[in-house]
């Protein structure tokens, strides 16, 4: 054995933490401003810090009755306002109540909101009520949310429908945000061709491509289509050379350690190759490095270790490059509903799902098998050299976690 084959194989969690380490030491630091309209998946560049109290002021949880409880003694009482969300009521008068509406603020004097359900309007107007009453029951304190000056969302945010939610509650119309990440990607390989083409000899439809372009815009990314790129070392080291711009090379296919290996020749004429033998099924071998400065993440060219390699590996390296804190994919364990007898010398990540509440694989784990991921739900682990049994606690990261 010479070359990368002789190397001792890479844990997952290894290479992801020299991964995110590469990735910190050339953070994207433009900055931008955008509405909040166009904020959705992008990074928070500064803390979100409440300029106001949420809410602003106590309002009504209820449609019902405002109340002071320390002046009530059980008697019915008349009614001296009416209250409705969006008006600005007046100080309660002594001795009465007010009508009041679910997200009406509740008037100076009130301590206490009963539920229309527990009052009794009486011939004569007054409210009598049913139940025993507690003072702030059925109110929504000042501050209750958040109050001025609290860190509200942390730098490094992405932010999501729910973010969004919260940052437009503080009143915020525009958001600092990072700048979107620039990826260029590569489909390496004299076999390929684009669909909508007519399939020659020898040639197969160009599956990565698609694949990583519509992955990395859910993920916010600046996406450059480099097209195919064929087995040609001069080609590679031309194509590589017009993607100064990029903050990432992404290419797929070429990085095995057969001859035509040519983004590897390249990266080590025209700059810096780190071959990594990972041990990770499906998806051993990744490359890392520069060209002429612009970092390149090479991943393997089968379509199921592609999405693998980009999931666990590229996802965390391009979300920590934005600067985002929190860049590992949720996970839960889920019983098995296989066995699995022959511990294996590399993490497996089968493309399973849940059914009955058990995780099983798709049929056919080949890495070459992009169906078995469309038929998944998630990316069940079984660790290098476990065996398991029906019932055991396996990890689970579901699809929909990684996709966006
Ligand atoms: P390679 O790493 O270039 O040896 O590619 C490994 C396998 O993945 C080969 O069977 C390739 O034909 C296939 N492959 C590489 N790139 C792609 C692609 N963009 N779309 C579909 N299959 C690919
Ligand atoms: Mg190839």
């Amino acid at each position: 054995m010479s070359g990368i084959e002789a190397r001792p194989m890479i844990p997952v969690e290894v290479a992801m933490v020299r991964l995110l380490e590469m990735a910190e030491a050339t953070p994207i630091l433009e900055r931008e401003r955008v509405l909040l309209a166009h904020a959705e998946g992008r990074v928070l560049a500064n803390d979100l810090v409440a300029t106001l109290d949420l809410p602003p002021w106590p309002n009504s949880a209820m449609d019902g009755y405002a109340l002071r409880l320390a002046d009530w003694a059980g008697e019915p009482l008349p009614v001296s306002q009416r209250i409705f969300a969006g008006q600005a009521p007046e100080p309660l008068t002594p001795g009465t109540c007010a009508r009041i509406f679910t997200g009406a603020p509740v008037p100076a004097g009130a301590d206490c909101v009963e539920m229309q359900e527990n009052a009794e309007v009486q011939d004569d107007q007054r409210v009598r009520f049913i139940e025993p009453l507690k003072t702030g029951q059925n109110i929504r304190p000042q501050g209750q949310e958040t109050t001025v000056g609290e860190q509200v969302l942390a730098a490094g945010t992405r932010m999501g429908p729910i973010e969004l939610g919260l940052a437009a509650s503080l009143g915020l119309a525009e958001l600092t945000v990072v700048r979107r990440v620039r990826v260029a990607v590569l489909s390496t390989g004299d076999e390929l061709i684009e669909p909508g083409l007519p399939l020659g000899p020898g040639q197969i439809y160009n599956s990565n491509r698609v694949l990583l372009c519509s992955w990395l815009q859910r993920l916010g990314c600046e996406v450059v289509d480099a097209g195919i790129l064929p087995d040609d070392l001069e080609k590679t080291r031309h194509a590589l050379g017009s993607l100064s711009h990029v903050d990432l090379i992404l290419s797929t296919g070429g990085v095995s350690v057969g001859e035509a290996d040519f983004l590897g020749h390249a990266l080590r004429e025209d700059g810096e190759l780190s071959l990594w033998k990972l041990a990770i099924k499906p998806g051993k071998p990744l490359t890392f490095g520069h060209f002429r400065g612009v970092p390149v993440i090479g991943l393997p060219g089968n379509p199921a270790s592609t999405l693998v390699t980009f999931a666990l590996l590229a996802r965390p390296y391009l979300l920590r490059r934005q600067g985002v804190t929190d860049v590992a994919p949720m996970q839960f364990p889920v019983p098995a509903g296989f066995t699995w007898n022959k511990p294996g010398d590399r993490r497996e990540y089968l493309r399973g799902r849940l059914e009955q509440g058990r995780a099983v694989y798709y049929s056919n784990q080949s890495s070459g098998v992009l169906r078995s991921a469309a038929w998944a739900e998630g990316l069940i682990e079984v660790r290098e050299g476990t065996t398991v049994a029906e019932g055991d606690w396996l990890n689970f990261i579901p699809l929909s976690e990684v996709l966006g």
